[in-house]
């Protein structure tokens, strides 16, 4: 008997080939009726024989879109209705949007292929797409991922992209994004002056430019990256030089999976990642490396670099030109947002860029690229930037609330949480606040998604520390739309939002945190902090002694102020080789009246790297704390040694400090010193945790980007107690909205 069912999908369901792909699955099992996008996903109308119905949704369901990721799904039989054909039919905007939105796809092994054939239609066209490929969030405008809400809606196609288009046996059959040389985007290259500059072949002409030392400015499809040789010391450390940005390590961009191969050793994860849909920079450790790139000028004293493959068109076209890696580093100066317009790149790089790749496809949406890394021993994956690829969705959770919610994140490494609708949103990262573009960026596109989603924030979450700029701005906003403002203390966010990644409400755990800077509930500056959380309540149950925080900002950016901070009596002459006879005096007099304290363990690691002299002053933020992690490439556990006791309050900084000094005199060697440092953390959140009876420990904070400190957890905490580390967001203050909006739905 013929019958007529409903089906709706809902998850990362638009702009994923989802309507072609039920269209050409209801031919296969002859159904007839409609596919379209609404506010929630994709809803299908089918009509035919009860067996091939069900046949027809277990395909679907079970077999979806490669880039697709279905949430949720329902069948159910309603009224029988006669259609014709199998349609699909335009979407209508019904409603307010209230389904993920889709991230940006790295371009696809068959549109690779394409570009490549001299006899392919598309060949050497940059943006060429189908329907598991290409930008998504950076060029959306508004929902539903049509076309027309989409800044591609530029380029009317011509006919036989139309063709494609309309054509159910091809595979771009109602691809949004579909383009070609004819009616597409228009690539141009100029010099730092704006002056077109001629060519044969534009990406031969880029490599040329490459090869002879320029750096090049490319306009990708999420913004502008700034390229050189990366074999080529002196471009590297022109571009330094220029980008103001003098250790911070680049990105580098192989050519192919199999240069990347001759140069460095990847383990499957790695290699799954590096050619994954989201395509993140991966940060690879080197041992033994055989490679031509200049390292001491790409990843300054380090032993590991950001590698990345091609992901747009455009990169694999200049790709395909190059027999060399290339730095590709965010199109910015230091510490301001990536650039993606043609006029404001030519304004502020022009002294940095030799030459310009531009293109006239509006980004809407400017993203960096993401970046991650897998820890060496055990293979734990930490987030350390989420960005193009991963942004902005926030999948795999749900929230129960009638309100909506907006969450202004921190400061540092700012990141916003929307919760407008039946979803929640995690924005890109956005930066350093305390950068002026930075701040605009970030308030563009908190309106932005206020905008997007035709929402009214009702309550605003907000970070206790009264300076931050997000606090500030997240103010400004709870007036504006009248909405319930709430501040969240930092680590208590921290915490909250690795219990929100594993839905652990009903759990008794133990909360570690540690990180850099953060402003406490008693207005000290907290940041190794131990908390208990059970059945809806947190409690500080531990932390690290507190110690004398000193010259405000300075103290973050120079670790000898946290070792003048930690150093007993007996240190003074390691201070005086560190510390004019001034600065001694003064400091010496300010820490006898100090009073704002710390439990900070970034400025534990700082004060460790500075007494190992590894560093005295950060270029970048965190950078004693990568330098420490560097100095070691492995350990062996049973030359280890804990530097401190452990109580119940928590453990001494000053003690590790203290002992660290007295391994120095006594001629231990660094590389063994730093091992018992990281050992020492471990050993005493193992006893903290037994102490208090907990079988369950959750890590957030910067510091558990320090992924030998991962590995020795994995390795040392016994099978009895579970670890957890954040899945889908980075440890960092990236985490905080997110964690902000968890604190407030699931704390009393
Ligand atoms: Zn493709
Ligand atoms: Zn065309």
């Amino acid at each position: 008997m013929i019958k007529t069912y409903k089906i709706l999908v809902s998850g990362q369901v638009q702009g994923v080939g989802f309507r072609p792909y039920v269209y050409t699955i209801a031919i296969e099992f002859q159904l007839k009726g409609t596919v379209s996008n609404n506010e929630i996903g994709v809803v299908v109308f089918v009509s035919g024989e009860e067996k091939n119905i069900q046949q027809f949704y277990q395909k679907l369901i079970n077999f979806p879109p490669p880039v697709s990721k279905i949430q949720d799904s329902s069948i159910d039989e309603i009224e029988f209705q006669n259609f014709d054909d199998f349609k699909i039919i335009p979407s209508e905007k019904g409603g307010k949007l209230n389904l993920p939105l889709t991230p940006d796809f790295a371009i696809c092994e068959d549109c690779v292929e394409e570009i490549k054939d001299a006899s392919n239609r598309r060949v050497d066209y940059a943006f060429t797409t189908c329907v598991n490929c290409g930008p998504r969030w950076s060029i959306t405008q508004t929902f539903p991922f049509e076309r027309i809400n989409t800044s591609i809606d530029n380029f009317p196609m011509c006919e036989d992209c139309l063709e494609e288009y309309t054509n159910p046996a091809n595979r771009r059959f109602h691809s949004q994004t579909n383009s070609c040389n004819k009616c597409g985007i228009q690539l141009k290259l100029v010099d730092n002056l704006g002056e077109e500059v001629y060519f044969e072949n534009i990406f031969k002409t880029i490599s040329n430019l490459l090869l002879e030392g320029k750096i090049i400015a490319i306009k990708n499809t999420s913004g502008y990256l700034l390229c050189c040789n990366a074999e080529d010391k002196n471009v590297v450390q022109k571009l330094r030089a220029k980008k103001n940005r003098p250790n911070k390590p680049f990105a580098v961009l192989y050519p192919s999976l199999e240069q990347l191969k001759n140069e460095v050793v990847l383990n499957a994860k790695q290699i799954k990642s590096l050619t994954s849909a989201e395509r993140p920079i991966n940060i690879i450790l080197l041992k033994n490396y055989s490679g031509k790139v200049a390292l001491q000028s790409v990843a300054p004293n380090l032993n590991q670099i950001g590698v990345m493959l091609p992901y747009t068109g455009i990169l694999q076209l200049l790709a395909n030109e190059l027999d060399f890696p290339i730095v590709a580093t965010s199109g910015n100066m230091h510490g301001s947002p990536i650039i993606s317009e043609n006029t404001e790149a030519l304004e502020k790089l022009k002294d940095v860029a030799d030459y310009f790749l531009q293109h006239n496809l509006k980004i809407e949406h400017p993203q960096d690229d993401s970046v991650l890394k897998f820890s060496n021993k055990f293979h734990q994956e930490v987030l350390f930037r989420r960005s193009r690829g991963f942004a902005p969705n926030y999948l795999n959770i749900s929230v129960n609330s009638k309100e909506k919610i907006l969450a202004m994140g921190a400061h540092l490494k700012s990141a916003i949480s929307f919760f407008p609708n039946e979803n929640l949103y995690v924005s890109q990262y956005l930066g350093n606040l305390d950068n002026f573009d930075v701040y605009n960026r970030f308030t563009e596109t908190t309106e932005g998604f206020i905008q997007l989603f035709e929402q009214k924030p009702e309550v605003i979450l907000v970070d206790k520390h009264p300076l931050y700029q997000s606090t500030q701005f997240g103010k400004e906003l709870a007036y504006k739309y009248n909405a319930k403002l709430i501040e969240i203390q930092h680590h208590k966010a921290h915490l909250v939002s690795i219990l929100g990644e594993y839905n652990l409400w009903n759990e008794r755990v133990l909360g570690v945190v540690f990180d850099g800077t953060g402003y406490g509930d008693d207005t000290n500056i907290w940041g190794g902090e131990f908390f208990e959380y059970e059945n809806k309540k947190l409690e500080r149950i531990g932390q690290v002694e507190y110690f004398d925080w000193l010259l405000g900002d300075k103290m973050s950016k120079e670790p000898r102020v946290s070792l003048f901070a930690l150093a007993s009596e007996e240190m003074k002459p390691i201070l005086e080789e560190k510390f004019s006879p001034s600065e001694i005096k003064n400091y010496t007099y300010l820490k006898s009246q100090n009073k704002l304290k710390t439990s900070s363990v970034g400025r534990l690691f700082d004060a460790v790297a500075s007494l190992l002299n590894i560093t005295d002053f950060n270029s970048y933020e965190g950078e004693a704390a990568i330098l420490l992690e560097n100095s070691i490439l492995d350990y062996n556990l049973e030359n280890c040694k804990s530097y401190c006791e452990v109580n119940l309050k928590g453990f001494s900084a000053k003690e590790i400090i203290q002992n660290i000094y007295k391994d120095i005199e006594e001629g231990e060697n660094k590389d063994q010193i730093i091992a018992n440092f990281l050992f020492t953390l471990v050993k005493s959140i193992i006893v903290f945790s037994k102490e208090k009876g907990f079988d369950k420990i959750v890590l957030s904070g910067g510091v558990f980007q320090n992924t030998t400190l991962v590995d020795m957890l994995l390795e040392l905490v016994p099978d009895e107690i579970k670890l957890y580390f954040h899945k889908e967001l980075s440890p960092n203050d990236e985490n905080i909205s997110f964690g902000q909006l968890m604190y407030y739905l699931n704390i009393k």
